[in-house]
């Protein structure tokens, strides 16, 4: 017989935004096409499993049609730019979401192929802001490939994917240091935005006991007026097309240039691409993790509703209802890059029919959710993707509750949290570097301790533990845990205590152990 092919298809939203017309539209697509569930990616954006080969034709040209997208969400170029999913009216907000979706913009594949195959040519893009297509087709100091159809990526487009992320001082709801680029917007004191701080550098993927791989934190690079923030993206970018390694897939992430030449070197290359010296890296207050869950004013007079997604997988009675109030009441959703998901534009009168019908469905905040869960992230993993090599998303709600059962046993309470995320290969889609545990497919039912990343997600983990088996994870984490418990400073997290602690004397912990 005709062997039918599957396909995972993704969308590209920037800043996770989700017109009302295109959920309703993914919602139909996933039940008539995929696998009857619709899943949120830590790059706000959806996933469809499961679209017969077929099919496929159908399905993309009924996103596209539907103010949706899948272009550039895969493959050796610029992915969806991440920011801030809150809908709040504030001038930097908005600000910083007009930028990441200029920065999507300039970086989105030129060719028509794309529209060709799918719409047979058809328009369907919307207009580009002006300043998109300047920034694009300047070629003053020798950016671009004039001639090609593609003026940035050329024919060989970047050595590997990039990511760039977007956001304002304090809210690192985007995970800002672990993208090839993060944006941070800089005000004046009215609030009025003035220019951008430049990370550059940061990345989770690695390979397993290969140590010149490395997931690693983005650097400062330095600040541009908000006017030239376009022309210092492409310079970046271009500096990677024209430098990253093309030789070797392991090592041909951006931070691996940087990481042989130094930011020095580095930052100069990009000058000349750019044509200017970067200014300094202006001072930025304490990162904070905002999850937006729950009920929040929007500052228009509207409020938003954040609801938490186990693994944001939207399904059966969660899918159901979800259709029904965004149907109902019209709503726009953002997709947070938690994998959790963000009614928009709600109107006062609503929010009483609204929260009765979440509570029906049992999605009220915080009752429906382990707080051990509200941080925790899984990638898809078994059997959905082809480089897993154990569990994540299928595990993790047992992983948590035997995590709930350690701490209950070691008398932590309930409200106490740790950010665990769980991937089924070193990959690190669900960015477990960046977790204060850790946990990393490393052969079948086995995996990979890390500890030492921190709740607002500055700083890396470091590898603890090889090879793991999953049913004894309870003779690490007991001790770690009920060590935690008792020796903590006042307010200390789990990830600043293990790294306070050093790996040496919690292994000691771990081997002595023989209960609490
Ligand atoms: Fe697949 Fe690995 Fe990414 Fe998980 S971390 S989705 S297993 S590539």
């Amino acid at each position: 017989g005709v062997k039918s092919y599957q396909f995972m298809l993704r969308t590209k939203n920037p800043c996770g935004r989700v017109p009302n017309k295109l959920y309703l539209v993914m919602d139909d697509l996933a039940d008539e096409f995929g696998v009857g569930t619709l899943r949120l990616t830590t790059r706000q954006t959806f996933q469809l499993h499961g679209i017969l080969k077929k099919d496929l034709k159908t399905v993309m040209s009924t996103i596209i049609r539907n103010m949706g997208s899948t272009l550039g969400a895969c493959g050796d170029l610029n992915r969806n730019v991440l920011a801030p999913a809150a809908p709040f009216a504030k001038k930097e907000y908005i600000f910083a979401q007009e930028t990441a979706e200029n920065i999507a913009a300039l970086l989105t594949p030129q060719s028509g192929a794309y529209y060709d195959l799918w719409v047979n040519g058809e328009k369907v893009m919307s207009a580009e802001p002006p300043e998109v297509v300047k920034a694009r087709e300047d070629n003053t100091h020798g950016t671009n490939f004039p001639d090609s159809p593609e003026p940035i990526y050329g024919t060989q487009f970047l050595p590997r994917k990039f990511k760039i992320a977007v956001t304002v001082p304090t809210d690192n709801s985007v995970d800002i240091l672990t993208n090839d680029i993060g944006v941070v917007l800089i005000s004046d004191d009215v609030g009025e935005p003035e220019g951008f701080n430049i990370y550059v550098g940061g990345g989770m993927g690695r390979t397993h006991r290969l140590e010149t791989t490395f997931p690693c934190l983005g650097e400062p690079l330095g600040y541009v007026p908000k006017e030239d923030i376009l022309y210092a993206i492409k310079a970046i970018v271009v500096t990677q097309r024209e430098n990253g390694r093309r030789d070797d897939r392991k090592y041909s992430r951006m931070k691996y240039l940087i990481s042989s030449w130094g930011i020095k070197k580095f930052r100069s290359v990009v000058e000349q691409y750019y044509g200017k010296k970067f200014e300094p890296f202006r001072e930025l207050p304490e990162w904070e993790f905002k999850s937006y869950l729950g009920w929040h004013e929007q500052g228009d007079g509207k409020m938003f509703c954040g609801l938490h997604v186990d693994s944001g997988r939207i399904r059966g009675e969660m899918k159901k209802t979800l259709r029904e109030i965004i149907g109902k009441y019209n709503l726009n959703v953002r997709i947070t890059p938690n994998q959790n998901m963000i009614l928009c534009d709600i109107r006062r009168s609503w929010r009483r029919p609204i929260t009765a019908a979440l509570a029906q469905a049992g999605l009220l905040l915080p009752r429906y959710v382990d707080p051990l869960n509200i941080t925790a992230m899984a990638c898809p993993a078994l059997p959905l993707c082809p480089l897993a090599i154990t569990e994540a998303e299928r595990g993790i709600p047992d992983l948590l509750k035997r995590i709930r059962a350690v701490f209950e046993k070691v008398g932590l309470k309930y409200q106490e949290s740790v950010v665990i995320r769980v991937t089924g290969c070193p990959n690190g889609c669900a960015r477990p570097y960046m977790a204060e545990l850790g946990l990393v497919g490393d052969g079948p039912s086995c995996y990979q301790i890390w500890l030492g990343g921190t709740p607002n997600q500055t700083s890396l983990a470091k590898s603890f533990m090889n090879k793991v088996k999953i049913h004894d994870l309870e003779k690490v984490l007991e001790p770690l845990f009920y060590h935690w418990k008792i020796k903590r400073l006042r307010g200390e997290s789990f990830g600043e205590f293990t790294t306070r602690m050093g790996f040496d004397k919690l292994q000691e912990l771990v081997e002595k152990w023989e209960g609490p």
